[in-house]
């Protein structure tokens, strides 16, 4: 008998139609002989309407106490969607986060999982119960409900395949799978039928938003068998594994990011240590940096410019303004008019002119590059945000996605 653990966003189970609709997915999964693990999200926009409340009675409420408050909205889901099920007239069973044996840090708010105790859900399979698990939440060692982050359910599926070492995971979800870019932005974007848990990782890390990024590390970590797929359609998926099947194609999808400033620092004297003190500084204000880039020393003097995400643009210019002072530099200056733009593919590791085709692309496209960074699986580049569109798209037709 194969085990599946099946995931249900939000949208997924906003309604009542909604909700015996994913009713009749499980239980058809069910009669298949499956043994069935659900995990599910809270309905529509319970969670942000659920932090409103909360704000409404205390803006600083503690994160212990947002996490009790936040933890309902799963567990309605789970209760309707039992209701339902039982109504389809199937065995079923809804658990809590700490039921089902999630325990977790205490980071209220963003919680890890550190171990499941996976007894309570065994045995409620044994008895070929359907198994419904509240997402996104746990216990500490204190037993005090935590939280996993915003879009946390994903990885409660995901840990939770790993636990049970389950067949297959499923994540429905309302898009039908993983695109070579955003079909809103790219009209002849199309659903890829595979791609490797390190492209998906990096698409999820680039806002392509259909998986929560750790629930990608977790599968990747424990060989979880991915599935991304639509609630509200029939259509295939797409998977996502370790290797996929070799194809001529060098890259996979194309991304963008708009959630970008860039800063520089003009004329830093050009001697050891000032990226070190720079660095250094933002890190220890936990400032996040993406790209950077050092102009070549002139008058022994030289640029440094880093990107950053748009919310901590305040504080990083007044950082920057007091190492101006103190390096005696020309100025600091910040533009947030700008997108990240990626390609990401594991063909390119093993294949020349992966780079050279996109900034062609982007050239007969008139788009100027300012930045530009490397991994193994991804080329970025920084271009105007006017002409972020023009530019996914130019690249989207150049490798022929
Ligand atoms: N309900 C939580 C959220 O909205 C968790 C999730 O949807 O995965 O962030
Ligand atoms: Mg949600």
């Amino acid at each position: 008998m194969n085990l599946v653990v099946q995931k249900f966003g939000g949208s997924s189970v906003k309604d009542k139609e909604r909700i015996f609709n994913v009713a009749r997915i499980i239980t058809e999964t069910y009669q298949k002989g499956n043994n069935v693990v659900v995990v599910v999200s809270a309905q529509g926009d319970t969670t942000d309407d659920l932090i409103e409340k909360a704000l409404e009675i205390n803006e600083h409420a503690s994160k212990r106490e947002m996490d009790v408050l936040l933890s309902t909205g799963e567990q309605i889901s789970i209760a309707l969607l039992a209701m339902a099920i039982e109504k389809l007239g199937f065995p079923v069973v809804s658990l809590t986060g700490w039921q089902a044996g999630f325990l977790t840090d205490s980071t209220h708010g963003a919680a890890r999982i550190r171990r499941i105790n996976k007894e309570r859900v065994d045995n409620e399979l044994s008895k070929r119960n359907i198994v419904i698990v509240a997402g996104f939440q746990g216990i500490n060692r204190y037993d005090d409900i935590t939280t996993l982050g915003r879009g946390g359910s994903d990885t409660s599926a995901v840990a939770l395949a790993a636990a049970l070492h389950a067949d297959l995971c499923q994540i429905y979800t309302d898009v039908d799978g993983v695109y070579t870019a955003d079909p809103r932005l790219v009209p002849n974007a199309h659903k890829m039928d595979e791609i490797t848990y390190d492209e998906m990782l990096e698409l999820a890390t680039l806002g392509a938003g259909v998986l929560h990024n750790r629930s990608v590390e977790m599968a990747k970590k424990y060989h979880v068998n991915l599935e991304v797929l639509s609630s509200l359609t029939q259509n295939p998926g797409t998977k996502i594994k370790e290797v996929v099947k070799v194809e001529k194609m060098l890259i996979r999808g194309v991304a963008r990011d708009n959630d970008v400033a860039r800063v520089s620092i003009l004329g830093v004297p050009d001697q050891p240590g000032i990226a070190f003190k720079i660095f250094s500084k933002l890190a220890a204000c936990k400032v996040n940096v993406d790209i950077i880039l050092q102009s070549i020393g002139r008058d022994n003097t030289k640029d440094i410019s880093f990107t950053i995400s748009r919310a901590n643009k305040e504080q990083a210019l007044e950082i920057m303004g007091d190492l101006n002072q103190q390096f005696g530099a020309n100025g600091v200056v910040c533009d947030d008019n700008i997108s990240k733009v990626s390609i990401v593919g594991a063909g390119m590791q093993s294949n020349p002119g992966v780079a050279s085709k996109m900034f062609e692309a982007l050239s007969e496209a008139n788009v100027n590059i300012q930045m530009i960074s490397t991994s193994e699986i991804k080329i970025s580049v920084l271009v105007a945000l006017e002409d972020s569109d023009k530019a996914i798209n130019a690249i989207h037709d150049a490798f022929d996605l």
